[in-house]
C-alpha cells in the first residue's frame, strides 16, 4: 500500500488528508484539520475516513512561539508516523499561483521552489502559507516526492483575449494578467462530468459557489474564460470578498478617505461581500435564515452576480449545454440554485424543483435544452490523482 499526503495550507489553517492507493484508485483515509494557527487556542483536531474523531490536541501546548504551520505538520506527521499501515510515499500541496509560467502540477526541486515563492507578491494572502509546509517536510523526510498543484494552471488554456487587461503589454509581459482560480476544482468536476457522460466539443459553464466563488467557461474540457483574475478578488459577490469592482473607487479610497494599501486589502478582502453587504455574516446558511432586509439584499447581490457572469460567460462560449453547481453553496442551497435559474431564465432552463430540492446530481427538468448539474468538488483528490502520477512517473 502507498500513501499520499496532500496538504492545503491557508492563512490561519492546514487541511490534511491522507490517501490510499490501490490499483490507481485512490481513497481517503485520514483527514486533519489544524485550526487557529498563531492563537493561543490554536488545535489540530484528526479524523478517519469515517469521520469519526481519532485524536484532538491544543498545539499552544507543545510549542514555544505561538503555533504555527511548522507545529501542526510535525505533530501531524509524527502522530502519522505511529499509524502501522501507512506508507507515504509523496506529499501533494495545493498552492494558490503557479504565475504566468505553470500549467500543469511539477516536482517540487530548489529551482521550483524558489520561483514559487517568487510569486508571492501576486498572492500575498496566500502564496505563503500554501508554501509554509515544503520545507518543514523536507527538514523532516528530505528525500520525500513533493508536488505543487496550481489552482490557476486549469485557466492557462485561455485565449489572451481572456487573459489580457487592457494595458500596455509591458505589464502583461511582467505578470499583470487575468490568472483565473479555483482551478483544481474545475478540472475535478471536467473530470467527473466526462466519466459521467461525453463532453467532448461540449459548451459548459462550472459555477463554484463557496466562501470564495467563481465561474467558469469550458469548451471541450478546457477552460476558456473565468470570473476571477489577477486575484481571486474579482467577479462574484464572495463571503467576505468584494468581487467586480471599479478600480476607480480604489484610488478614491486612496485619495479621498486617505486609506493606506493594507487598509484598502483589509476592506476589500475581509470586510466585503456578503459580510459588507449585510453587516450581519459571510455564512449563507445564516443569511437565508435571516430577515434583516439588508441580509436578503446580500443573498439577492450574489444571484443577481452570478446571472450577470453567467450571461458574459455563456456570450463568450456563443451557447451553453450544461450548467454545473458545486462547492459550498451550490451543492448545498436548492434556493439559491432556484433564485440563480429563475434568473437566468433567458437561456429557457427548466428546472426539477424536487430534484434540486433533493439535492441530485441531475437537477433539469427533461425539456430544458440545458442539463443542469450538482457535483460535489474534491480539489484533495484532484492533487492527489496529480501527484501519484507524477510519483508513479518520477
Ligand atoms: P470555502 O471552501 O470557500 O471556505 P465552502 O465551499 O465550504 O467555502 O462554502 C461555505 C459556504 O457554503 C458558507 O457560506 C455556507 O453557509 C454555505 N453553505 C453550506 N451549506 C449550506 C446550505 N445548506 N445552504 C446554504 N448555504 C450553505
Amino acid at each position: 500500500m502507498e500513501n499520499f499526503l496532500i496538504i492545503n495550507a491557508g492563512s490561519s489553517s492546514v487541511k490534511l488528508s491522507v490517501f490510499n492507493s490501490s490499483n490507481k484508485s485512490l481513497s481517503r483515509v485520514i483527514n486533519a484539520r489544524a485550526v487557529r494557527l498563531f492563537n493561543d487556542d490554536a488545535q489540530i483536531s484528526i479524523y478517519d475516513h469515517n469521520k469519526k474523531l481519532l485524536i484532538e490536541k491544543n498545539l499552544a501546548e507543545l510549542a514555544v512561539e505561538p503555533p504555527n504551520h511548522k507545529v501542526a505538520i510535525e505533530f501531524f506527521l509524527g502522530w502519522l508516523s505511529q499509524q502501522a499501515d501507512i506508507n507515504l510515499v509523496a506529499i501533494g500541496h495545493r498552492v494558490v499561483h503557479g504565475g504566468p509560467k505553470y500549467a500543469k502540477p511539477v516536482k517540487i526541486n530548489e529551482t521550483v521552489h524558489g520561483e514559487l515563492l517568487s510569486f508571492q507578491p501576486l498572492a500575498p494572502l496566500h502564496q505563503q502559507h500554501n508554501l509554509a509546509p515544503v520545507e518543514t517536510i523536507k527538514s523532516i523526510y528530505p528525500d520525500l516526492l513533493q508536488v505543487a498543484c496550481f489552482d490557476t494552471a486549469f485557466h492557462q488554456s485561455m485565449p489572451v483575449m481572456a487573459k489580457r487587461f487592457a494595458l500596455p503589454e509591458k505589464y502583461y509581459n511582467e505578470g499583470v494578467r487575468r490568472y483565473g482560480f479555483h482551478g483544481l476544482s474545475y478540472e475535478y468536476i471536467v473530470n467527473s462530468l466526462d466519466a459521467y457522460k461525453d463532453i467532448k466539443n461540449k459548451k459548459i459553464v462550472i459555477a463554484h459557489l463557496g466562501n470564495g466563488a467563481s465561474m467558469c467557461a469550458v469548451h471541450d474540457k478546457k477552460s476558456v474564460a473565468t470570473t476571477m483574475s489577477f486575484t481571486p478578488l474579482d467577479g462574484l459577490v464572495m463571503g467576505t470578498r468584494c468581487g467586480d469592482l471599479d478600480p476607480g473607487v480604489v484610488l478614491h479610497l486612496m485619495n479621498h478617505y486617505s486609506m493606506s494599501a493594507k487598509d484598502i486589502s483589509a476592506l476589500l478582502y475581509k470586510n466585503s461581500g456578503l459580510i459588507g453587504l449585510s453587516e450581519e455574516t459571510n455564512n449563507m446558511r445564516k443569511l437565508l435564515d435571516s430577515d434583516q432586509p439588508s441580509s436578503q439584499l446580500a443573498v439577492d447581490m450574489f444571484c443577481y452576480q452570478v446571472n450577470r457572469h453567467l450571461g458574459a460567460l455563456v456570450a463568450q462560449l456563443g451557447g451553453i449545454d450544461q450548467l454545473v453547481f458545486t462547492a459550498g453553496i451550490g451543492e448545498n442551497s436548492p434556493i439559491i440554485r432556484e433564485k440563480i435559474c429563475r434568473l437566468a431564465n433567458w437561456l429557457n432552463l427548466s428546472l426539477d424543483m424536487q430534484a434540486n430540492k433533493d439535492n441530485r446530481t441531475m437537477i433539469n427538468n427533461q425539456e430544458s435544452p440545458v442539463d443542469i448539474f450538482v457535483i460535489p468538488t474534491n480539489e484533495a483528490l484532484m492533487i492527489a490523482q496529480h501527484t501519484m502520477q507524477i510519483y508513479e512517473n518520477s
